[in-house]
């Protein structure tokens, strides 16, 4: 059996969290474009170096850097059995990207599973992690940036999945543990 899965949600929705534990429940890869990135940033890469100012000001990094970086990733032996996809894709053109890469390989998404938060309750979750971890763009001006860049990009990408029967969107809303219940319920 294969699961190839898409998690969507605003920032703060907790995604990373879940999808570490969607992904070990049914032993795929997490792959987190935003880990990536970040990953880069840290290493002083060339694409961290590239992508640094467009993180810390909460922008999007242009879709060919974004869909290379995938389409090398889901070519890695340990995403045969499938994958979960967090924080890609961001944009309809990345949905087209992804599209074509799927094709390829003859193996099609399965679900795409969407964490639903009202926007008060993810900016209050995010400027609490700003306290925490001090991720760069975690202050609340970047916040503000970020979402409004996430519904204009990113929100029209539930529709789509959802004209294509893929959807399943689940309330985002409690525990951790309360929230993975509810997915694993809607993904079996
Ligand atoms: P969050 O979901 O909390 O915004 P992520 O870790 O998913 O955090 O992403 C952090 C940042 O990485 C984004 O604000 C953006 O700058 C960049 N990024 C991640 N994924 C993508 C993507 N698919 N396309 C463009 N930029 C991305």
């Amino acid at each position: 059996m294969t699961m190839r899965l898409i998690i969507l949600g605003p920032p703060g929705a907790g995604k990373g969290t879940q999808a570490a534990r969607i992904a070990e429940h049914f032993g795929i890869p997490p792959i987190s474009t935003g880990d990536i990135f970040r990953a880069n940033i840290k290493n002083e890469t060339p694409l961290g170096l590239e992508v640094k100012s467009i993180l810390a000001a909460g922008g999007y990094v242009s879709d060919d850097i974004t869909n290379a970086i995938v389409e090398s990733r889901l070519a890695e032996a340990d995403c045969e059995p499938g994958f979960l996809l967090d924080g890609y894709p961001r944009t309809l053109g990345q949905v087209d990207a992804l599209d074509e890469m799927l094709a390829k390989g003859d193996r099609p998404l399965e679900r795409v599973l969407e964490l639903v938060v009202p926007d008060d309750a993810v900016v209050a979750r995010l400027l609490k992690r700003a306290e925490i971890e001090g991720r760069a763009d975690d202050t609340e001006e970047v916040i503000r940036e970020r979402m409004a860049i996430y519904h204009r990009e990113t929100r029209p990408l539930s529709e789509a999945y959802a004209e294509r029967g893929l959807l399943v969107a689940v309330d985002g809303e409690g525990s951790m543990d309360e929230v993975f219940d509810r997915i694993v319920r809607a993904l079996s």
